[in-house]
């Protein structure tokens, strides 16, 4: 496969690589405002893109903190511990699907598909705009 078929990304510190095949990345975002996803990422919400995790390549070895999450499952959060960035999740119950986080992707050239999803909308700050079109799920 040719590297313009791949995408790449890593974290800010490079310790830790992925590549990931770019049609097997989603046509679409997901945006996450829940209360771990705000804690652990220093923002308003978290941008992630739903990928089966046969076809993500890891390089480094990334630290995984597991949380229990509000659903219940147990959401393991993948980030460097070298310099701290958030390199992706997974729900120790459903591991087929990995959460990867567009973050290390942004010096990539990959442009990030839209958003079709806001999750965890109630817990978005009072001034927070939907972006449009969108489903907002509470
Ligand atoms: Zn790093």
């Amino acid at each position: 496969m040719e590297s313009a078929d791949i995408v790449h990304g890593a974290c800010l510190c490079g310790q830790i690589t992925l590549s990931v095949p770019r049609n097997a990345l989603p046509k679409f975002a997901g945006i996450c405002h829940c209360l771990d996803w705000k804690t652990a990422s220093g923002s308003l919400y978290t941008v992630k893109l739903p990928t089966a995790t046969k076809e993500i390549q890891i390089e480094g070895q990334p630290k995984i903190y597991s949380v229990l999450s509000a659903s219940g499952n147990t959401a393991d959060r993948y980030f460097c511990d070298e310099c701290g960035c958030a390199i992706m999740s997974r729900v120790k119950e459903h591991p087929e699907t990995t959460y990867v986080n567009f973050g290390p992707f942004a010096k990539s050239g990959f442009a990030l598909p839209f958003p079709v999803l806001e999750q965890f909308w109630r817990r978005g700050e009072s001034w927070e705009k939907p972006f449009e079109g969108v489903t907002l799920v509470d």
